[in-house]
């Protein structure tokens, strides 16, 4: 175990503005250790950087003009930071060409490759702007592209890493760049596939980069700052009896986060227990405060925890014939969900039908589940639904949760209780 460092990560709403980046650097002075920095995209610029893409695949003009509003943006932050501006427009200018020299190159013509190589441009300029920041506020700060470390496989927008494969070339690098440096920076949600281009690894991925590095590291710890005191019952935005949860177990994070808790990302948790790191959810608004550990550790009682996941769809799928569902059916539903990359949240098998509740693809990943098993069944699908997940629940939380909303499927475990419900409009 190594004690010496330490893996942060600051997600988006940490480093939204030119205030947000300042309090990263009293953060970081606050910490003796040498530290590895994972920062996200600056608040709402992978959302923009979406709409860049969609604008960019609807014509054939140049990259760089689309970008100009997102450019403009992390440009005045910079200055309101005192930084060289003509040096950090070098900067980012050179990001954006080798974006617009592999998207030249790239006669794919795969909307995904594309969307990865425009939307990764949201960290890359926010590390660019932060370390340089962080030079001028006196760290010795190291700018590192994380794509040269985090390799994946062409999976685009959802780029998978081989975490024991990566691991040592991670430590071997850092590690030699950290005798001369206090603050390594370095990109969440980025990877690269071994032919050069960039990946990203689904959205809000940025947790899982700081995981992987964590692991490859042998940390103690990774310290996720956010704009909550730590991880929270429920949604504050939704519920109104909400506590901090101190100690979570890993395997309480993890159904909690796989069951749509949207305060870390689920991939986060199984390379941090594979090494038995701590992992610290904590507010960069108030750093006294302990928020939350993750660890081998959970609480003897925990309150009820409430999660929910919106956008889901419940499709019903019956048998043509009337003939009951059997393992043929089955195996070639199964098979089918795989191909789309389908995320499949609960599934219930009655006489003749086959319900799924799902997490809501787009239109044409539907269309094409329904096309390529239309032949044996038909379909009932509803959209706009959500699902409840009440862990270590009691009667009473449930019915104000469901609160007169239709219950279409709900399946009850020994600690856990699901429903698929109606959004409430
Ligand atoms: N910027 C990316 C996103 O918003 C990754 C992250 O924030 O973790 O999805
Ligand atoms: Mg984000």
């Amino acid at each position: 175990m190594q004690g010496d460092i330490a893996v942060f990560k600051f997600g988006g709403a940490s480093v939204k503005d030119a205030a947000s980046i300042r309090n990263v650097s009293s953060i970081i002075s606050a910490y003796d250790k040498k530290l590895v920095i994972v920062i996200s995209a600056m608040g709402k610029m992978t959302n923009a950087l979406e709409k860049v893409t969609d604008s960019y695949l609807n014509s054939n003009t140049d990259l760089e003009q689309h970008l100009s509003q997102v450019t403009e943006q992390h440009e005045q932050v910079a200055e309101q930071l005192d930084l060289n501006i003509d040096h950090i427009r070098k900067l980012l200018k050179s990001h954006i060409n080798q974006a617009s020299s592999v998207l030249n190159q790239s006669h794919e013509n795969n909307p995904l490759l594309v969307y990865d190589q425009i939307v990764s441009l949201g960290e890359l300029f926010s590390t660019t702007i932060i370390s340089e920041y962080l030079r001028s506020d006196n760290h010795k700060a190291y700018w590192l592209d994380v794509r040269k470390v985090m390799k994946t496989d062409n999976t685009y927008r959802e780029g998978r890493v081989d975490v024991d494969g990566v691991a040592s070339s991670i430590n071997e690098v850092i590690r030699e760049l950290l005798p001369l440096h206090d603050v390594i920076i370095t990109q969440g949600f980025l990877g690269m596939t071994s032919d050069g281009y960039t990946t990203t690894l689904g959205r809000e991925g940025s947790d899982y980069t700081a995981a992987i590095l964590g692991y490859a590291l042998n940390v103690k710890d990774i310290t996720i700052w956010k704009d909550v005191p730590g991880i929270l019952s429920a949604d504050p935005k939704k519920f109104s009896e909400v506590s901090k949860i101190p100690k979570l177990s890993y395997n309480e994070a993890i159904e909690m986060t796989y069951y749509g808790a949207k305060v870390i990302h689920p991939k986060t948790i199984q390379p941090i227990q594979n090494r038995n790191i701590k992992l610290h959810v904590k507010s960069f608004q108030d750093i006294s405060e302990t928020g939350t550990v993750i660890s081998d550790v959970g609480m003897s009682e925990y309150p009820p925890i409430i999660t929910v996941q919106d956008k889901i769809s419940l499709i019903q799928i019956f048998t043509k014939d009337f003939t009951f569902i059997a393992e043929e059916h089955l195996s070639l539903i199964f098979s089918t969900i795989n191909e789309l990359r389908i995320k499949l949240r609960i599934m219930r098998n009655a006489a003749v039908n086959f319900s799924i509740a799902i997490i809501t693809p787009d239109e044409d990943t539907l269309d094409s589940f329904v096309d390529k098993l239309g032949d044996n069944f038909r379909f009932q699908i509803t959209k706009n639904l959500e699902i409840i997940t009440v862990r270590h629940h009691y009667k009473s939380i449930i019915d104000s949760l469901v609160n007169g909303r239709t219950i279409l499927l709900q399946e009850t475990m020994q600690d856990t209780i699901q429903m698929v419900v109606s959004s409430p409009d």
